[in-house]
């Protein structure tokens, strides 16, 4: 873990989470920002008006950033913030994105190329070669990394070295990472990109997105594109996911060791023929023996598991990702993406377990 020049001692990413971004120490301040529900501000200073500006945006900013050591932006979703950084690429150039990826993003790029907008080359992110051999002429590399829902893992690293040779920045979508597990601008990359309904809010009551750079001008351009589109972030959910923030190494570090715990026993049942698990987070993809049946029958007969289509907050949920029409057709019939939450693992497995044994009978 690198940690930001701003944070001077160097701090762990764990005393940022719970320090950053407060208001300053002093007698009868408070300690949390509070909320501000503000639409305009008094003339003559920075704010003027609340699609421009919101202290109550600041701290979440301010962590995030600090976080993924970077400036952060926050957006009204994940995916305004996607349709933000597309807006980047001028018209008719390429994009180089992940053959599976979270589907909304995958349909703003086929609905944009459709459009004529832009050229999408698809890759599988896990192929590093296709990747850079993909990168010639390219504007933008998106990255997911791992992706939603089939687990692959990007060398960012190298993508980014070998993009920026061509001329491409790089676009990293870091939900299921977290910046406690991956960092990707660290890693070389232009761009962090996350759904903060997810991890980074973490109690899935908050609808919100955010983008994070190191480079003023992508900062200024995105700052300037959210004023203008509109697509700003809601106050009562950055206040929301700060009080989120100021726990999520906690809550990454139970759902991973939760997630490596139950690895082991999914891979040794017989209901269960593949076991995706990158070897961090909270996400774990199975496939069922008794495909797309067996896994509709499973999502339904848990009591502790939450069928629902959402991931990174404190309750276990799961979902059969084809359900839905547009999700890639290359992602198995029966696969269950799996979101573990931060509950008692023995009972997160007795209630699964039970509903695994039954598919086998
Ligand atoms: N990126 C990933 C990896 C996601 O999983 C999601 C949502 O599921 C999004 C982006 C879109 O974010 P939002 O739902 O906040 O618009």
């Amino acid at each position: 873990m690198l940690s930001d020049p701003r944070d001077f001692p160097p701090l762990q990413p764990a005393t940022i989470a719970v320090t950053a971004g407060r208001p300053p120490h002093e007698p009868d301040a408070p300690l949390n920002t509070p909320l501000t529900p503000a639409s305009v501000f008094v003339a003559g200073g920075k704010r003027e008006y609340g699609r421009y500006a919101n202290p109550t945006w600041e701290p979440f900013e301010a962590v995030l950033g600090r976080l993924e050591g970077g400036r952060a932006l926050a957006f009204a979703s994940g995916l305004a913030a996607v349709a933000a950084l597309l807006d980047l690429v001028a018209p008719g150039e390429v994009v180089v994105a992940p053959r599976h990826a979270y589907l909304g993003t995958l349909q703003q790029l086929a609905t944009l190329e459709q459009r004529g907008r832009l050229r999408v080359r698809v890759v599988n992110v896990a192929e590093t070669d296709d990747v850079v051999a993909a990168c010639d002429d390219a504007a933008m590399v998106w990255l997911e990394s791992p992706t939603n829902p089939a687990l692959e893992v990007a060398d960012i690293e190298t993508i980014a070295a070998r993009a920026h040779a061509a001329g491409a920045r790089v676009v990293v979508d870091n939900t299921f990472a977290t910046p406690l597990l991956q960092q990707p601008l660290w890693l070389g990359a232009d761009i962090v990109m996350h759904s903060a309904t997810k991890y980074l809010a973490g109690h899935s009551d908050a609808v919100l997105g955010a983008v994070v750079t190191q480079d003023d001008e992508t900062y200024d351009a995105l700052d300037g594109q959210r004023r203008l589109m509109g697509a700003i972030p809601g106050t009562l959910e950055t206040w929301l996911a700060v009080r989120g923030l100021r726990t999520l190494h906690l809550r990454v570090e139970r759902a991973q060791l939760n997630a490596r715990s139950l690895v082991p026993r999914l891979q040794a049942h017989a209901a269960v023929s593949a076991v995706r698990y990158p070897g961090f987070g909270g996400i774990v993809a199975i496939e069922l023996e008794g495909g797309a049946a067996a896994a509709d029958t499973l999502t339904r007969s848990t009591r502790l598991w939450v069928h629902a289509t959402s991931l990174g907050g404190v309750e276990s949920t799961f979902e059969r990702r084809r359900r839905w029409q547009s999700e890639p057709a290359t992602i198995p019939d029966s696969l269950v993406r799996m979101s573990v939450g931060v509950e008692d693992v023995e009972d997160l497995w007795a209630d699964l377990g039970a509903a695994l044994d039954e598919l086998t009978r």
